[in-house]
């Protein structure tokens, strides 16, 4: 018989499947072991008909299939034009669909015994017990054999060796699945509206909604009735969340719902777990899926509806290996495979919000896109109100951060037995320490970045590359003793001072560092929610996500923090995560109050801020964008060449930009040294590519930059529709 030749596709960086040779046809889709130089690797039998090129008889065989349920089409789809938008090699994609190379091997089979074929009778007590057991239930695990037998595992194996009984593989018990019946609460009219169109959609199987509301308007109910919907079609649902906002709450609202949990996607996952976990996902015995970013490429088949629960979220942007936005990518996975998404936000992105016609007095709606609007929260609790406090005016006392209407307000909110939040989105202690007597700072060996202090650790840190080392006692550059200050504040600083206003008030310090993981994470809400703590002194990490009803006052330490650098988001970042932050102020029955401190209250920021006017803060924000070509009006993509030698890269990079097609819609911009111009010792200069919105960008820079060699002590990496411009 003439062997078959089969493209396969491996999960390395190779831009095409490689031909193989098979005695037998095998579907596409299906997973195989294939040889790859002196290696054995597992690949993907590819779509479409072998390359041909190469003698069948020189090439490769396939080794063998894998136990594992094929890749779906719409998935394989999906990788293709995933790879196409990214600038990926089409291989680098599959590898983040076999991330989890353990869930390939085929997983132990549980054992059962039975009485042996043929078998004999018994000759002891022991023995009488196995049989009579056994000869009641015809088969038992072997866990529940040795219960009912009075006897241990391994003395079951000796019987199966002495003929008495024999092993058969169990049937896995079967598992519990989301019940889309069970009842809800009941929908208010809004809410009712906003989940009758969402329903609608999934049973068309099409359109992309933003779902908006301020935090506390019934989003997440409303979106758990989509669910329900697809689920009672018998499909399967993808739920993204941002990684910190997978949080113990909404697992427990998804499990009150739909009477059990969710299959859980995220980094956070034991090896144990993620190798079930994908095993599960991949043989369609996980109705719903929530996880983070990662989660988009899991082998779900049969999708029904794709949620992305706070859709604004910047670390949606995956920065580094593979560049993608999951939120983008998740609109591309929806439609390949014939599905709804739901875009889910307070503040939706100034992307999403244009193309869903959601900006009051912008563009009208993309086809196939839907703005539903929760306005008001749910039970008609208000808003907080948000007042600026202006820096220059309201002065704090020398060496302090926190103003004296700050100061009060903290006062009157615990004197009331309530609690407080001071938000400085600011790890450590300080972000600068310099000597007093030289002025000499002290900045990481390998990055353009000064070193932050870290008192609770005693350290000194650098945020980009991690690099750390103690406090040193003298100035490395004039030797004088004693004379490093910290300079600036971070929360644990903030902390600090509002130990000493209030020595009597339970404080925490809640970051990445104090509370990094998820147990940690759920010990602290469990202990503000019982009341246990007067004041949180904290980063983002707890802008959102949780209710915490006597949490009455907010008070934001350096409003105008986001504002500085070179980002064409900045102002629409930091308006959103003041707004979140406001949003954890009174979510109950009590009023919340919201300071900001700024320096220039003038802002747009901070006067759309105090007067929640969101719509003119959008409108205002959107014509800038316009005026300047930026997104959502034209498309950014970053190259970023780097490497030790600072000359080389220079030189690279200009020769670079000289080879860049002219084409009508693009601009060039650069090359110049990144923000960042040196990390973990790499310099690094960059290059913005500005594309109006008719020009097919991806292709563009395929163009430029397919075939371009660079050696390989120089990295040249490319961001399409960046989000960190560092
Ligand atoms: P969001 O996702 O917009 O922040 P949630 O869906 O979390 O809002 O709702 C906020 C709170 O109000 C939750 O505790 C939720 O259970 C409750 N809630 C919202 N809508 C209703 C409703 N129609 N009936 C009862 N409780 C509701
Ligand atoms: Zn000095
Ligand atoms: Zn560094």
């Amino acid at each position: 018989m003439p062997a078959i030749l089969l493209p396969v596709l491996l999960p390395v960086p190779l831009d095409r499947p490689l031909d193989y040779r098979s005695e037998t046809p095998i579907p596409a889709g299906s997973l195989v072991r294939v040889p790859i130089g002196a290696r054995e690797t597992v690949g993907v039998v590819w779509d479409g008909p072998a390359t041909g090129g190469i003698a069948p008889a020189r090439l490769k065989p396939i080794l063998g299939r894998i136990e594992a349920p094929a890749l779906p089409e719409p998935l394989r789809r999906f990788l293709e034009a995933a790879a196409r938008e990214t600038l990926t090699p089409l291989g680098a994609m599959l590898r983040l669909v076999l991330a989890v190379p353990a869930a390939l091997e085929p997983p132990p089979a549980p054992l059962a015994y039975r009485i042996a074929e043929g078998g004999r009778a018994a000759r002891t007590a022991l023995e009488r017990r196995v049989l009579e057991a056994l000869a009641e239930a015809g088969t038992l695990p072997a866990a529940e054999l040795a219960r009912r037998a009075r006897t241990s595992r391994p003395a079951l194996a000796r019987l199966v060796e002495t003929g008495l009984i024999e092993v058969v593989s169990a049937e896995p018990p079967p598992e519990p699945t989301p019940d889309p019946d069970r009842a809800g609460p009941i929908l208010s009219a809004d809410q009712a509206v906003a989940a009758r169109a969402l329903v609608a959609q999934v049973e068309r199987g099409e359109g992309v909604a933003l779902l908006e509301g301020v935090p506390g308007s019934g989003k997440t109910e409303v979106y758990f009735e989509a669910i329900a919907a697809a689920l009672r079609r018998g499909k399967r649902v993808l739920v993204l969340l941002p990684e910190i906002a997978l949080t113990a709450q909404w697992l427990e609202r998804f499990t009150r719902r739909f009477g059990v949990e969710p299959q859980l996607w995220h980094s956070g996952l034991t090896a144990a777990q993620r190798r079930k976990g994908w095993r599960r996902i991949a043989e369609g015995r996980a109705p719903v899926v929530v996880g983070a970013r990662s989660a988009l490429f899991l082998p779900l088949a049969e999708l029904g509806l794709v949620v992305v629960d706070e859709e604004h979220d910047p670390s949606f942007k995956q920065d580094e290996g593979v560049t993608y936005h999951a939120r983008d990518l998740a609109c591309l996975r929806a439609r390949l495979e014939a599905c709804p998404v739901v875009l889910v936000s307070a503040t939706p992105s100034l992307e999403t919000a244009t193309a869903a016609g959601a900006v009051p007095g912008g563009p009208s709606a993309r086809p196939g896109w839907t703005h539903l609007l929760l306005p008001d929260r749910w039970g008609g609790a208000v808003m907080p109100k948000v007042e600026l406090v202006d820096l220059r005016r309201e002065r704090p006392p020398r060496g302090s951060f926190l103003s004296p209407p700050v100061r009060e307000a903290l006062g009157a909110t615990l004197e009331a037995g309530e609690q407080a939040l001071l938000f400085l989105n600011r790890r450590g202690f300080a972000p600068l320490t310099l000597c007093r007597a030289c002025g000499h700072r002290l900045r990481c060996p390998s990055c353009t970045a000064w070193l932050t202090a870290h008192r609770l650790r005693r350290r000194l840190l650098c945020h980009h590359c991690g690099w750390s080392a103690p406090e040193p006692e003298h100035c490395p550059a004039c030797g004088s003793v004693g004379t490093l200050v910290a300079s600036g504040p971070g929360v644990e600083r903030i902390a600090e001072e509002a130990r000493a206003l209030f020595p009597t008030a339970r404080i925490a310090v809640v970051t990445s560092d104090t509370v990094g993981t998820a147990r940690a994470a759920a010990d602290l809400v469990t202990s503000v929610l019982a009341g246990e703590l007067d004041l949180l002194v904290g980063t983002q990490m707890l802008a959102k996500g949780h209710h915490f009803p006597k949490l009455t006052l907010v008070a934001v330490v350096d409003a105008d923090l986001g504002l500085a650098g070179g980002d064409p988001r900045a102002a629409e970042r930091s308006f959103q995560l003041l707004h979140q932050v406001a949003g954890r102020a009174g979510r109950a029955e009590r009023p919340g109050r919201v300071l900001l401190q700024t320096h220039d209250p003038g802002h747009p920021v901070m006067v759309a801020s105090a007067r929640g006017d969101r719509a003119a803060f959008l409108r205002a924000e959107l014509a800038e964008r316009e005026a300047a070509g930026l997104p959502p009006f034209g498309r950014l993509a970053a190259i970023v060449v780097s490497g030790a030698d600072a000359d080389e890269v220079r030189e690279l990079a200009r020769a670079l930009a000289r080879a860049a097609p002219v084409t009508e819609g693009v601009r060039i911009l650069g090359p110049a040294p990144a923000p960042l111009a040196l990390l973990r010792g790499r310099w690094r200069e960059r290059l913005l590519v500005q594309a109006r919105p008719t020009v097919d960008l991806p292709a563009y820079l395929r163009d430029w930059l397919a075939g371009r060699r660079v050696p390989s002590r120089i990295a040249l990496e490319v961001d399409v529709d960046p989000v960190s411009f560092l």
